[in-house]
């Protein structure tokens, strides 16, 4: 099995952390998707029985001017090819305007989105519930995986989830 995961989120909710934990073996990519895909991998996880692909998505966010336009059009081109998007939130922040925007425009997109809930270390199980619920009245999510990027809590078995829907 191989695919492209997509992740996005707002800044400081823990990507790269995320991508420094479980990106391996860096490999030359054997694939017919297209260019605008292969420009933005930004690692490779190769394991016996599959193969993922990680593209960050920054442009994802409210632009401030034409330039600003044009990334988001980007990056809302990348969330079409892939197979799966990671959309990362920070448990100990919550729900914030630069959520909206994005969630705006998974709207659109018929990709299975995945909610990541991040830094689950730092806040008490009792806080996760009621942050999700929140999330879940705005998006129909795929699945909802909490973890630390940090520490690695979950992360295997977010892994084995992306993994089911390559
Ligand atoms: P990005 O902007 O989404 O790529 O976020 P980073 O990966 O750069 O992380 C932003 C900050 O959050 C850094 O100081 C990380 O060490 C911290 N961070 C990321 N993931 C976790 C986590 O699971 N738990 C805790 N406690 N801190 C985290
Ligand atoms: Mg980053």
């Amino acid at each position: 099995k191989s695919g492209f995961v997509a992740i996005i989120g707002r800044p400081n909710v823990g990507k790269s952390t995320f991508m420094n934990r479980v990106i391996g073996e860096k490999i030359a990519i054997m694939s017919d998707k297209p260019q605008t895909t292969r420009n933005k991998i930004s690692g490779v996880l190769t394991e016996k029985d599959a193969q993922m692909i990680f593209i960050d998505t920054p442009g994802i966010h409210k632009p401030k001017h034409k330039l600003g336009d044009y990334m988001v059009n980007v990056a809302e081109n990348t969330l079409n090819e892939v197979d799966a998007i990671m959309f990362m939130i920070n448990a100990e922040e919550g729900y914030g305007r630069g959520d909206q925007f994005i969630l705006d425009r998974l709207q659109k997109i018929n990709q299975p989105v995945f909610l990541i809930v991040n830094k689950i270390d730092k806040v008490h199980p009792d806080q996760l519930l009621p942050l999700i619920e929140e999330y879940r009245s705005k998006l129909d999510f795929e699945e909802i995986v909490p973890i630390s990027a940090l520490e690695g809590n979950n992360v295997d078995h977010l892994l084995g989830v992306l993994k089911s829907h390559l």
